[in-house]
């Protein structure tokens, strides 16, 4: 016979009081949700990419330091001389690498909130405290109680989303350089939207020791190779590579990558669409009359709707899948989060709302 096993008396706590990260099925729908680049690459790159998959050594494990990507992603990305880079499988990866090493007992992550939920999970999975503290109304920083938050926790990390997921907006630079100052641990600036919002921090690395910039290469058209970025001082990244898995970048993005990256204007073209996009999105979400729309430096619009659960619901049977935040948070109360799409894309889910909030009336 065997041994009745139980998870409960096994398995921590707060991972049995956790729920796994929800991914939706989309097949076949217009999919609005995550925050993806909807153009496919240029038919020309695609064959380039076709032309030398077949020769890649998926026998052998990848260059674990991706000495030549690094090379092309500091040009690609203006990265500075003096900063060290560490990749990671997505940026998700260098959140839990980073909440890994600094997870000394009674160690606090803090954020704000709404925010990133990975923030708050991660802390979890790493056995951290967790403190969010709540944005203004408008979604800005409660500079006050940051501070206050920062003296009393003493956080070992801070993660600031720039521009904020899923609120959409940047926060005051100032605001942040004051929490950069204030804070005896390291603070990173999770710059994912960066390609959409025209600002950055990274400038600010040689003046602030303790601060770190995140970028992934996700929003701009590669969600699906997996690769986030680490920018900051050898101090830092030598500890933090300690604990990153040493083939944790495979050996397929870093070639594809490294092929696309000579082909930055691509990404950058299409990031510049989707700019376009949003302001046109934004635009006619403002003229519907039963809608608060948040504006939005990031490929992601937020909108405040009377039911927003009806509402999303309504969508997906129209096979539009966005994103639902209500219950999520108070300050999102029927709030609904819909991704820039391709001109197409919009243009059906605008109909399809407007159709909606019609039928409501
Ligand atoms: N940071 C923010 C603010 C995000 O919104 C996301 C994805 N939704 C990520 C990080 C993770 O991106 P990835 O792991 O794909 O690099």
């Amino acid at each position: 016979m065997t041994q009745p096993y139980n998870p409960a008396e096994i398995i921590r706590p707060e991972v049995l009081a956790l729920k796994a990260y929800h991914v939706p099925p989309a097949t076949g729908m217009i999919k609005l949700d995550a925050m993806e680049n909807p153009y496919a690459l240029p038919l020309s790159l695609q064959s380039e990419i076709a032309g030398f998959a077949g020769n890649v050594p998926i026998n052998r494990y990848p260059d674990p330091n991706a000495t030549d990507l690094k090379a092309s992603l500091r040009k690609a990305l203006a990265i500075p001389d003096t900063m060290d880079l560490m990749l990671g499988n997505g940026s998700d990866e260098i959140i839990q690498i980073i909440a890994m090493a600094t997870a000394r007992p009674n160690a606090v992550l803090l954020s704000v909130e709404p925010a990133f939920v990975m923030f708050r999970m991660i802390a979890i999975f790493a056995n951290m405290g967790y403190v969010g503290v709540p944005l203004k109304t408008d979604f800005s920083l409660d500079l006050d109680a940051l501070l206050s938050a920062i003296k009393q926790h003493k956080p070992a990390v801070i993660f600031l989303a720039y521009p904020n997921n899923p609120t959409g907006n940047l926060f005051d630079e100032k605001a942040i350089l004051q929490i950069i100052q204030a804070t005896p641990g390291i603070v990173v600036i999770d710059e994912a939207y960066h390609a959409f919002a025209g600002t950055s921090i990274i400038d600010k690395l040689e003046q602030y020791p303790n601060l770190l910039v995140m970028r992934t290469l996700s929003k701009l058209g590669l969600a699906g190779l997996r690769l986030g970025m680490l920018i900051g001082r050898p101090e830092w990244l030598s500890e933090f590579e300690k604990l990153r898995l040493p083939y944790n970048v495979s050996v397929m993005t870093q070639f594809i990558t490294q092929t696309v990256l000579h082909h930055m204007d691509v990404l950058l073209k299409q990031a510049e669409q989707i700019r376009a996009e949003r302001a046109n999105m934004y635009a006619q979400l403002k003229s519907m009359d039963a809608l608060e729309v948040f504006p939005s430096d990031a490929n992601f619009i937020l909108f405040r709707v009377n039911n927003a659960s009806e509402i999303f619901q309504k969508l997906k049977q129209k096979m539009i899948l966005i994103k639902n935040l209500d219950g999520t948070h108070a300050l999102l109360d029927n709030c609904l989060r819909v991704t820039v799409g391709t001109p197409k894309e919009n243009t059906q889910f605008l109909a399809s709302l407007h159709a909606i909030l019609s039928e409501k009336v």
